[in-house]
């Protein structure tokens, strides 16, 4: 048997729908009984079994189930007594042109030629019971018994050997065939995805399928793959129906043989991205294969084995676990595990290993010693980019790795803010900066002391963010909008501890009223404290002159 290879050659021997086809498409359509009753009798056409039969009163032998037929009116629900389908009874008078019955249908048909041939064909087909006649008789009637018609608008071939997809161009003149990478047969136009109910298509004749080199695909399994890993990445945003992608699938199982164990062993994610991608990512896998020990090509059948286990064998998972062995040799799959469960930031992971030339089960050794928490590992990576930062000698080892990291953490970094907030009060002095004129302006405005306190204006942005980590509050946020001129914070300290948060404020720089007063985790001023605040504030509204008679006083 000479397989076609030539465009013209597939669609030319391409076989037409018959009329097994063709009624197995009529009965996707919604059935109707059509009926006129005339004299106790009723006339019914079956637009599912194309049955016209009369079912009458008058008959003496009136059985139960007719007269429960006899008695259903317009829009109820019957079964046809010839195919036995439970269909909506219409009655002529009242559904007339049945212009609201008009429907359509997307279906595929199985359509093998030999046992290493199979044809797929997609049709868009449409149903209408109004006809019009050009001869006899001339003008409009109904055909309740009409089929649907239809138009193929796209030919796969599927061999062993080759996966062809031809999809007709709308939009050519004559819409013709094109070949196509394999794809879904239509395209999803914008009202499709938001108005049509109808999703997907219809399959008629995937029982063939079982004289084929083909018999082996396993709808149900390959389906399950790809709807649970479908649900699992979708979980918030799939509603209804998921469209599989049959035809696409038909083609890849043609091709990829791995995929009949990949499904029957539930490697559900690697079914599922072969169907959606047809990504082959053929150095790390050979999609031939009969066995996953073959199919794995870069792992040894123990590294295999182990990462099943753990469930580490995951499609996108292997090319990661080749990179880890790459920038780790001698990695273990334990070791690898460990990574993947406590490291949130795996790449500033990889570098902080590498620059300080670490062994992973030094780390894995650190943190498993003292009671530390997973989240621990992004805590240590903070605190070695921090002691970095304000040059601590990360080559001693208890440096490196501090027995209370916590605490180690937190040190580094009030060192760290503390050399920030140094280098902002310098910056201060260059003209360039562009919060130097209004830290002047807030100073000559705001600055005020009693004695007992004393009001600071922040030197720069790190000012308030430390002053906020210290009282434990949320003033970080106003940082930049105090730097960018949005609105004004000022700090209340003790004159003796000038260096210490004590209060925060935040002022209306036009009204000079006060919008918030807040100390140690939110807390209100005291007595003492809000009178050195209301003295302040009628300081602050003082012309200059006076001001300057305070100051001096
Ligand atoms: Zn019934
Ligand atoms: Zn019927």
């Amino acid at each position: 048997m000479k397989e076609y290879k030539t465009q013209g050659a597939i669609l030319k021997h391409a076989p037409e729908l018959d009329d097994e086809d063709v009624q197995a498409l009529n009965k996707c359509y919604i059935p109707y009984l059509f009926y006129k009753e005339i004299n106790g009798v009723q006339h019914c056409s079956c637009s599912s079994c194309h049955e016209s039969f009369e079912v009458s009163y008058i008959d003496r032998t009136v059985t139960p189930e007719q007269r429960d037929f006899l008695d259903a009116g317009h829009n109820q629900h019957v079964h046809c007594p010839k195919c036995g389908r439970l269909v909506q009874k219409k009655q002529k008078g009242i559904a007339r042109s049945c212009r609201k019955l008009w429907e359509y249908q997307r279906a595929v048909f199985i359509k093998p030629v030999s046992k290493n041939e199979v044809y797929v064909l997609y049709v868009w087909s449409t149903k209408d019971y109004r006809k019009y006649g050009s001869v006899i008789p001339v003008g409009e009637y109904m055909d309740y018994t009409t089929n649907p018609e239809y138009e193929v608008n796209a030919v796969y071939y599927i061999t062993p050997n080759q996966q062809r997809c031809f999809i007709r161009n709308p939009w050519s003149r004559q819409h013709q065939f094109e070949e196509q990478k394999i794809k879904e047969p239509f395209i999803k136009s914008w009202w499709y995805n938001t108005t049509a109910w109808k999703r997907g298509y219809v399959t008629i004749g995937d029982d063939r399928l079982k004289n084929t080199f083909l018999q082996y695909y396993d709808d149900k399994k390959i389906t399950d793959c790809y709807v649970n890993i479908y649900k699992e990445l979708f979980r918030y945003s799939c509603y209804g129906a998921i469209e599989f992608p049959y035809c696409t699938a038909l083609c890849r199982f043609a091709k990829y043989p791995s995929l009949e164990w990949l499904a029957k062993q539930g490697y559900d994610d690697f079914v599922f991205f072969m169907l959606r991608d047809g990504i082959e990512a053929h150095t790390l896998f050979d999609w031939q294969a009969k066995t996953p020990f073959k199919f794995f090509k870069t792992l040894s059948t123990q590294e295999t084995k182990e990462l099943r286990s753990d469930g580490r064998l995951k499609r996108y998972g292997v090319s990661e676990y080749m990179k880890y062995k790459r920038l780790l040799p001698g990695i273990t799959i334990s070791q690898y595990s460990w990574i993947c469960e406590n490291v949130q930031h795996k790449d500033r992971f990889l570098q902080t290993l590498k620059k300080y030339g670490l062994k992973i089960k030094v780390l894995i050794k650190y943190f498993s010693k003292s009671r530390m928490k997973v989240s621990d590992v992004t805590l240590w990576l903070d605190y070695v980019e921090t002691a970095e930062n304000i040059k601590f000698d990360l080559s001693v080892h208890n440096v490196l790795f501090p027995k209370n990291l916590e605490l180690a953490h937190n040190e580094a970094v009030a060192i760290s803010n503390a050399l920030e907030i140094e280098r902002e009060k310098e910056s201060l002095q260059d003209k360039s900066n562009p919060y130097s004129k209004k830290y002047k302006k807030l100073c000559d405005m705001y600055s005020f002391e009693n004695g007992a306190y004393k009001v600071v204006v922040p030197l720069g942005a790190s000012h308030i963010v430390e002053e906020g980590k210290t009282l434990q509050y949320c003033v970080g946020a106003y940082a930049d909008r105090h730097i960018n001129g949005k609105t004004t914070i000022l700090f209340v300290r003790l004159c003796k501890k000038e260096d210490v948060p004590l209060l925060t404020v935040e002022i209306n720089d036009k009204t000079k009223k006060v919008i918030q007063v807040h100390g140690l985790k939110n807390r209100n001023p005291d007595k003492v404290e809000q009178s050195f605040i209301d003295m302040w504030l009628e300081y602050i509204v003082l012309p200059k002159s006076k001001k300057k008679a305070v100051k001096a006083a």
